[in-house]
């Protein structure tokens, strides 16, 4: 058994590290962080393809150009990190039907507005402001149910990939609207790298302090009024006054880690309510380019009978000209059986999509990159997903400590859950209950000295 820590962080994503660093500016010096995996950063994470760095999670910074300052941003800008602009709006003209003709600009902005309609109708029959949520579900007019496949793309960029228009999203309503997209060689990781360097040891890039474990998979967290002891899968036991846990909703929902004594009824309860997303950013490498590049082109759709079968597709030539690089998004049902196929079986599927729309003579892809978050069991997802008629309490349940385990992460960010911003401030905050709560202790302890 080690020396007790005081403070014991369980995951080295964006959370993890923000709420460790907070820990250490306040002088809290013996604390630990245990990470299941050989790296930091998470779901952050760039891999060489071809011969750029891509980006297999995170890839944006989201919420720019507003009245306040996404604190991300604020990072990445001292730093240099290079990025580009995204203008999705552009993406609902560039439509295709599977004989490959983009439908009219006047027929595709006539059905955004329709699914954009009925997304908003539907949300007030969802109960927006009446209390009886199951009434108003059969009241859904069924007129408003999308089945044509223009409507079927349309509502899967609406619905699996952002409400913005339907509804407000306080990462837009309070940054701003803007979407930067991470183009940097370094990768979205090095603003870790960078946070990480400003309170662990490291030397050329790399982290060497030995507060920093990897491969650590942490399987039992034993709890007590005394504190908190950590069991990994290698059979290492670790003692600390607090823990820290990071680890994602997806995590939470399987049994990788065993609590001793069991969660509380609240919690567990909440940690099922919160929906998983799965999220799949697909990258093919092609000999040479065959899509069209010029402006308002970056984002195209595939209209499939089919919801969310490779629909939404980025060329990467604004990030890395001459990369001759395409990503195909999936989420949830379409990433999961995506993930438990062979990459071959992909590239075929995604070959055929692509001669849908531009024609039996373009080159087969060369190579394919295929992420795989549902299968990863220190992940389990990409993010979390609030349902819709979930009220705070939910996030509030699933955020709040048991005893001396307090838990952090992009889930249990109020206003941000699902963005690295979120896992960021998050984290900070976590940091600072916990230092709130060992000032308490402390205070508590004195006084009962005192009266020996
Ligand atoms: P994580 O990064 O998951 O960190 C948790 C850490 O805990 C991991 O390193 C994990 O290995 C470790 N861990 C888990 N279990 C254990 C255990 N038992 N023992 C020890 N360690 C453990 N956000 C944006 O802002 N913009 C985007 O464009 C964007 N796109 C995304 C696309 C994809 C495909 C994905 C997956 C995510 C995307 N996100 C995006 C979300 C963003 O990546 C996350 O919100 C954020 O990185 C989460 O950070 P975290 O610290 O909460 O969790």
């Amino acid at each position: 058994s080690s020396p007790r820590s005081s403070v014991i962080i369980i995951g080295a994503g964006v959370s993890g590290l923000s709420a460790a660093k907070v820990l250490a500016e306040n002088g809290i010096g013996d604390l630990l962080i245990l990470e299941a995996s050989d790296r930091i950063g998470g779901r952050i994470r760039k891999e060489k393809f071809g011969d750029v760095s891509v980006e297999l999670g995170a890839g944006w910074i989201a919420g720019v150009g507003g009245k306040e300052s996404n604190p991300v941003w604020e990072i990445a800008a001292k730093l240099g990190i290079r990025t580009c602009f995204s203008d999705y709006s552009n993406a609902r003209y560039n439509i295709y039907d599977r004989s490959g003709k983009i439908f009219p600009t006047g027929i595709a902005a006539d059905s955004y507005n329709k699914a954009v309609d009925s997304a908003i109708q539907k949300l007030k029959g969802l109960g927006f402001g009446s209390n009886n949520v199951e009434d108003a579900t059969n009241r859904t007019d069924c007129s408003l149910t999308p089945k044509t496949p223009i409507e079927l793309a349309i509502d899967f960029i609406l619905h699996d990939f952002e409400m913005a228009e339907v509804e407000p999203i306080s990462t837009y309503v309070d940054f701003g609207e803007r979407e930067f997209l991470v183009a940097d060689e370094r990768g979205y990781e090095y603003l870790l790298y960078k946070m990480a360097e400003e309170f662990l040891v490291t030397s050329e890039g790399k982290i060497l302090d030995n507060r920093l474990k990897l491969n650590k998979v942490v399987r039992e967290l034993q709890h007590s009024r005394n504190g908190v002891t950590v069991k990994t899968e290698d059979g290492c036991v670790y003692e600390a006054d607090y823990v820290i846990l990071s680890a994602s909703i997806g995590v939470l929902q399987s049994d990788l880690i065993a609590f001793r004594p069991p969660l509380p009824r609240w919690k567990t309860e909440a940690i099922e309510k919160c929906e998983v997303m799965v999220y799949t950013k697909i990258f093919l490498k092609f000999p040479n380019k065959f899509w069209p590049c010029g402006p308002g082109k970056e984002f195209f759709i595939y209209a499939h009978e089919r919801r969310g079968y490779y629909t939404f597709w980025q060329h990467m030539e604004n990030a890395y000209p001459g990369s001759n690089i395409l990503v195909v998004t999936l989420t949830n049902d379409e990433s999961k059986r995506v993930e438990s196929q062979s990459d071959e079986e992909t590239m075929k599927e995604a070959m055929v999509v692509l001669r849908d729309m531009y024609g039996p003579e373009i080159p087969d892809a060369t190579d394919i990159l295929v992420p795989r978050w549902w299968n990863n069991r220190f992940q389990r997802c990409s993010y979390s997903n609030y349902p819709m008629i979930s009220n705070n309490q939910v996030i509030n349940d699933i955020k709040a400590p048991v005893g001396r385990i307090f838990f952090t992460g992009e889930h249990t960010s109020e206003r941000f859950n699902g963005y690295v911003h979120g896992g960021h401030l998050a984290g900070i905050e976590t940091g600072k209950t916990v230092l709130e709560e060992r000032r308490k202790d402390e205070r508590q302890n004195d006084k009962q000295n005192q009266n020996f």
